[in-house]
């Protein structure tokens, strides 16, 4: 499965479904994904399956380098338990840093095009029902000749530097201690580094400049691609806003507070600025 990570799938048209089976199948029901767990760590299903469900949905997603047509189903608990394969359902959240990255980025996908399709069976503007697209990821309404894809919301996160010292906040919902790079959405109309400037005054009261990208990552919670960036303090004493952050505060780069894994882009940013720190002393 090491293939999918780096080409997820090309298109392939889920009107084509019924003409042949799938060469490989992400079982979802009701919004969980059926993992096998015999041995310890998660893993998405066999290939085979021994029986094939009807399902109650289905979406293409895609044809996956090294596989072959991918489909996503959805299926009953009912029909789950019925088979003789030995499956968890997990959430996508439980299986963040669980699954090996090509296999959540596969789930990650046919979670988020099963709840598209889901809300997308009529047409927004004239109500009629609307109908897979032959060319891409996207139900169509030919009388109003529109098409409906599935929603992407890009946010941007960012690690503000100072010197030896990085800008960090929490949120009051989070597990005690724990803090976190700030981040926030795009808003329409504007551009990935205004979004940035505006959401870290917003949330810290803090001025930036010096943007620089670094990664992005796809954060299906529901629908979020994160853009992670540096960014360079440029002014201003933090003012937490008391509704996004409960706190925000400057932490050495030897001195950090329980951050998040390196499996999510926000674990990765501070990594990085340790890393660089680290290196810049050693070098001094
Ligand atoms: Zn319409």
């Amino acid at each position: 499965m090491e293939l999918i990570a780096e080409r997820l799938g090309g298109f392939y048209p889920s009107a084509d479904i019924a003409a042949g089976g799938p060469d490989f199948v992400v079982l979802s029901v009701a919004g969980r994904i059926a993992v096998d767990i015999a041995e310890g760590s998660p893993r998405l299903l066999p290939q085979q399956l021994p029986a094939a469900p009807t399902p109650l949905q289905q979406v293409a997603l895609g044809y996956l380098s090294g596989v072959g047509r991918g489909h996503a189903w959805q299926v009953s608990e009912q029909w789950l338990e019925q088979t003789p394969l030995e499956l968890e359902l997990l959430t996508l959240r439980e299986l963040v840093g669980r699954l090996d990255a090509s296999d959540f980025a596969l789930v990650s996908r046919a979670s988020q095009l099963l709840q598209w399709q889901r809300e997308h069976r009529f047409c927004g503007s004239c109500g009629r029902p609307t109908s897979s697209s032959r060319s891409d990821h996207a139900l169509r309404c030919e009388p109003c000749d529109l098409s409906f894809y599935a929603k992407i919301s890009p946010c941007i996160i960012t690690l503000v530097e100072r010197g030896d010292y990085c800008l960090l906040g929490r949120q009051g919902s989070w597990p005690a201690g724990l803090f976190s790079t700030l981040a926030g959405f795009i808003e329409p109309g504007e551009s990935a580094e205004q979004a940035l400037r505006r959401e870290v005054m917003e949330e810290s009261g803090i001025d930036t400049d010096s943007v620089r990208y670094f990664a992005s990552q796809a954060w299906p919670f529901p629908s979020q691609l994160m853009l992670g960036y540096f960014a360079r303090y440029a002014g201003g004493d933090i003012v937490v806003d008391g509704v996004e952050l409960e706190a925000a505060q400057w932490f050495h780069y030897r001195e950090l507070p329980r951050i998040p894994p390196p499996t999510s882009i926000s674990g990765q940013l501070i990594r990085a600025f340790v890393a660089a720190r680290t290196t810049a002393h050693e070098s001094a």
